[in-house]
């Protein structure tokens, strides 16, 4: 979960005026899942008549939706309050920080409000507070998918709040409460207006994706005349029928996730699992409290892979997590060497305040830290290197996200946007964002391929 920035410009406005509509500016912090609450509050705001404000000073009020998750992420929360604050003067803040006002307060008194996680409402009437909406809102100029801040051609997918995990080193649980699951007809009505509005690949995002609909009993729903449950398989199920790329992100390695692997070989859904493994030695996971701790990955990762032989694995590692000893490195880095993940993110362990973690005996010295991260980095890349080797001379279709200076940058469906590689194209001839694209894969580094385009390509393929 890298932490990300949807930032604001700064400079010289106009000032407010009272013959237009009020002006929100909006800078979003942190995870995907802090994305998708930012385009929930401004897909309120916009059905209120609210406009959003390209720069600080063009904005009547700025909300910053803060993250919380480690403690460079509060730093850079605290700093975006204090630009806000510099360059606009009236902030609102939300999110995950939100749950420590204390923490904000403290170094930023001058703010008008702040809300906490998962409190749309909240943050919705501090606007209205600061900057009433103006008398006739202008519904008719909210688009029927909402507001997105990511590309037109795909977007995140929100299926639950909170998590039921209490895994050590992380606050998440405390700050956005248990596990709340959005029922199955609602998420697959969402995800089709989604893909009827232009939407290409649909990102399913919440804390404990394999979780889905555990506090609601599995809730029965119906969509398209047929019957579901509100659980994971369903879920694949429904949104496999839309015809759009499907990527499960944050699923645990359960005994019912291999339910989903047939679907995936049928390219129901992608065959890309998102699954934040953490690490490879039994005692350090137990440690960390994960769930699934004690099933046999390496076992499940092979028999995944025996039934869908293109699946694409992705995960986080945390190294130099309290406790860890030479041994227990070792064995990650062979868990890693027998998992052959295709993508593969580290964290060094750092301290969050109010996690379990912080308790624990033998916090590992930082130099370690970074000396076992480098090794761990540096053995990742080498079997992405050889596994992306592998795929020069095969043909493949891919999603443009950008095209500049004569190269598209674009993902093939082993490519989440922003967390994994991308496939670069030379001479995109007319090729735009939001394209389909077929390739031939001609050369490959440590993390990205390059391509050439095949003839049959042509705008809009589906
Ligand atoms: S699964 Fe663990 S790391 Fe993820 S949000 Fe829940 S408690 Fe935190």
């Amino acid at each position: 979960m890298a932490p990300s920035r949807t930032r604001m410009r700064s400079r010289p406005g106009t000032g407010a005026s009272s013959e237009r509509a009020p002006r929100v500016g909006f800078v979003s912090l942190g995870c995907p899942k802090a994305l998708v609450d930012s385009e929930r509050i401004l897909t309120q705001l916009r059905a209120e008549g609210y406009e959003v404000a390209p720069t600080y000073e063009a904005a009547d009020v700025v909300v910053v939706n803060t993250c919380g998750f480690i403690d460079a992420a509060v730093d850079e929360s605290l700093d975006a309050i204090g630009e806000a604050l510099e360059h606009n003067g009236r902030v609102i803040v939300t999110g995950c920080l939100g749950a420590r006002p204390e923490r904000i307060l403290e170094r930023h008194p001058r703010v008008l409000k702040v809300t906490g996680p998962h409190a749309y409402e909240d943050v919705v009437s501090a606007v209205h507070e600061h900057l009433p909406p103006r008398h006739e809102p202008f519904f008719d100029l909210l688009p029927p998918q909402g507001v997105r801040l990511t590309p037109r051609h795909y977007a995140y997918l929100k299926i639950a709040e909170g998590c039921n995990n209490k895994c050590s080193f992380c606050i998440i649980p405390a700050m956005r409460g248990r596990l709340a699951s959005r029922r199955i007809d609602e998420v697959l009505r969402e995800a089709e207006r989604l893909v009827a509005s232009g939407v290409k690949e649909l990102l399913v995002i919440s804390q404990d994706t394999s979780a889905y609909g555990a506090d609601i009993r599995y809730a029965p729903g119906a969509w398209r005349g047929a019957s579901y449950r509100t659980r994971f398989i369903d879920l694949a199920r429904g949104l496999a029928q839309l015809g759009a790329w499907v990527r499960l992100h944050y699923v645990y390695p359960y005994p019912h996730v291999d339910e989903v692997i047939p679907l995936m070989a049928a390219r129901g859904v992608l065959p890309y699992l998102d699954v934040p493994f953490q690490h490879g030695s039994a005692s350090v996971l137990k440690r960390m409290r994960r769930p699934a701790h004690s099933e046999n990955t390496l076992a499940r990762i092979r028999a995944w892979r025996a039934q869908c032989p293109d699946l694409t694995l992705r995960s986080t590692f945390i190294v130099g997590f309290p406790g860890e000893t030479d041994s227990e490195f070792a064995q990650l880095l062979a868990w890693l060497d027998e998992a052959q993940l295709d993508r593969v993110g580290c964290f060094k362990y750092s301290p969050v305040e109010g996690a379990a973690a912080n308790a624990l005996p033998d916090h590992v010295a930082p130099q370690l830290q970074e000396e076992r991260y480098a090794r761990f980095m540096e053995r990742a890349a080498a079997i992405s290197r050889r596994r992306l080797a592998q795929r020069v001379g095969r043909h493949m279709r891919v999603l443009v996200d950008a095209v500049q200076d004569g190269t598209a940058t674009a993902r093939s469906e082993a490519d989440a946007p922003q967390i994994d590689g991308v496939v670069r194209i030379e001479n995109p001839g007319k090729l735009r964002a939001g394209d389909w694209a077929e390739v031939r894969i001609v050369a490959a580094d440590d993390y990205d391929l390059t391509g050439q385009i095949s003839p049959q390509t042509c705008r809009g393929i589906s």
